[in-house]
């Protein structure tokens, strides 16, 4: 069965490395484009743009995929809607691997907002020490609160004009652990930090961080994000897809 994984995160990369060699299927790794030098796959890897939900569903009738697996990230609602709609059009099966959010435990001082925006609204008042964890596409929001010092972690540089005057950038892929997380934050001073709720490990340290120092944490609330038949992790959507490419008669139908 030709599978295709809307990819762009951990779980995309786990999934890619169970399906591959796995006779049963012939996936492709979808990327968006956002870093010029994504990591490695091993399996085939497409990257750019489908063109809205029209091409999405060209490239599926085109590619004869027999299930499409979306395990982009939690903020990422735009291509999830594009999927739900062409994978319907089309008849094609659809998995969403949806990755549980981070609730606040007793220590967090948690404050949720809906938007980038509202995080940028929420810095109102004295300078104070920030720290980003967030794209490169929404840094340039915080110059409407210039007065605070950034320090903003990406994978890429931002390449937008317009970004807040004082900003550091701290080049950096994740996993992140917590001793460094925590060491990040005490040598920086950090008063504040604008996170999204991303959910899983790989980001986690710097929540665990924030709560051992008593640190603030504006967190930008999640987007509804339509999708297909949701598991929640990429063992889960494997054993999904080994179940629709088994014969019927090895399902029971
Ligand atoms: P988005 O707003 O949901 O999607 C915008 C457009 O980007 C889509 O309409 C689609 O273009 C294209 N696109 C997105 N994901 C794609 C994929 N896997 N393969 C091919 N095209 C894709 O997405 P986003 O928030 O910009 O995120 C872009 C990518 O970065 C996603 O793969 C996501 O998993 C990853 N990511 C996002 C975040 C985040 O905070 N948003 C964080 C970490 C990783 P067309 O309409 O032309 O098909």
């Amino acid at each position: 069965m030709r599978v295709l994984i809307l990819g762009g995160t951990t779980e995309a990369s786990e999934l890619a490395r169970l399906v591959a060699g796995d006779r049963r299927f012939e996936a492709t790794l979808s990327l968006a484009g956002r870093t010029s030098s994504p990591r490695s796959q091993p399996i085939a890897t497409r990257i750019g743009g489908f063109g809205g939900v029209e091409g999405l569903a060209r490239h599926l009738a085109e590619h004869a995929i027999g299930a499409v697996i979306d395990a982009t990230h939690p903020y990422a609602a735009q291509i999830s809607a594009n999927a739900v709609a062409a994978c319907a059009r089309s008849g094609v099966p659809l998995v969403s691997i949806v990755r549980p959010a981070w609730m606040a435990l007793p220590g967090d001082v948690w404050q949720s907002v809906p938007s980038t925006g509202a995080a940028v609204e929420a810095l109102a008042g004295t300078p104070r020490r920030v720290f980003l964890s967030l794209g490169r596409q929404e840094l340039h929001l915080f110059a409407a609160a210039p007065q605070h010092r950034y320090l903003a972690r990406l994978i890429e540089s931002p390449e937008q004009a317009g970004l807040p005057p004082d900003l550091v950038l701290l080049r950096r892929r994740g996993p992140f652990d917590r001793v460094a997380e925590l060491g990040l934050l005490q040598d920086e001073k950090i008063d504040v930090m604008v996170s999204k709720n991303a959910g899983g490990t790989a980001t986690y340290a710097k929540i665990e961080a924030a709560r051992a120092l008593g640190l603030p944490v504006i967190m930008i609330a999640r987007p509804d994000k339509p999708a297909g038949l949701v598991v929640t992790s990429a063992a889960e959507a494997v054993a999904r897809l080994a179940h629709d490419a088994a014969p019927r008669s090895l399902r029971g139908v």
